[in-house]
């Protein structure tokens, strides 16, 4: 039978998972307390204060906040937005060096246009942007189709920039996806010690079962990491 370390009981501890579990869920009170009438002065003036019944409601987040203390963060996956940056560079990059002259390559890098700012717009700064960065696509077609010569240099300046943004945005992903996909034993071996940790109610401590070590909720970190 797991115990606290601090009291050496086990009637007030709870497995902190389903501490976090539970945290949703707010307890409530409702309470009624009754004072009885008196009579006091107020200078010479006697004054009677009549009995009086309040009801109180008690309403508590404090399971929320230990909650929300006790909760494994995690390292997340590498965003995604610059794999597809990167992608989406490739592709104009190719669709320039087919040529100016091709009136497929043009309507294929106009449409690529309008799919890929208006995307990497939307995944990085939300769709309000994303609606402002599809009408600012809109004004640089028509600008690019009511003058060829225009056009022909963002070919040129797309033949320069996209490879190296391609190669940048691909490189710097792959990069980040090495680093946390290595960093996934870490990861596991967090989860692990966090999964058999143990709340104590009465001495507001956690502790691990396996070591004996305890701390304060907000180092949860220091037994996460303990080696
Ligand atoms: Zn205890």
């Amino acid at each position: 039978m797991t115990s606290c370390p601090v009291c050496r009981q086990s009637d007030q501890i709870a497995s902190v998972p389903a501490i976090v579990s539970a945290g949703s869920s707010q307890t409530s009170f409702t309470g009624t307390s009754y004072v009885p009438g008196a009579t006091g002065y107020a200078g010479s003036t006697p004054v009677h204060v009549g009995s009086s019944t309040a009801h109180h409601h008690f309403h508590s987040h404090s399971q929320t906040q230990l909650a929300q203390t006790l909760d494994l963060w995690l390292e997340q996956p590498p965003n995604r937005s610059r794999f597809q940056l990167g992608v989406f560079a490739l592709f104009f990059t190719v669709l320039a060096l087919v040529g100016t002259d091709s009136m497929t390559s043009m309507l294929m890098f106009l449409c690529l246009l309008w799919i890929a700012v208006p995307t990497l717009v939307v995944r990085r700064y939300g769709p309000r942007f994303g609606m402002l960065a599809g009408l600012a696509t809109f004004g640089a077609t028509a600008l690019l189709v009511t003058e060829p010569g225009r056009l022909d240099a963002v070919y040129q300046g797309t033949v320069v920039v996209g490879p190296i943004v391609a190669v940048l945005a691909l490189g710097s992903w792959a990069w980040a996806w090495i680093g946390y996909r290595r960093r996934a034993p870490l990861r596991e071996h967090l989860y692990e010690v966090w999964s058999r940790l143990f709340y104590c109610s009465r001495d507001g401590r956690v502790f691990d079962p396996a070591t004996g070590m305890h701390t304060d909720p907000h180092d949860v970190n220091a037994l996460l990491h303990a080696r």
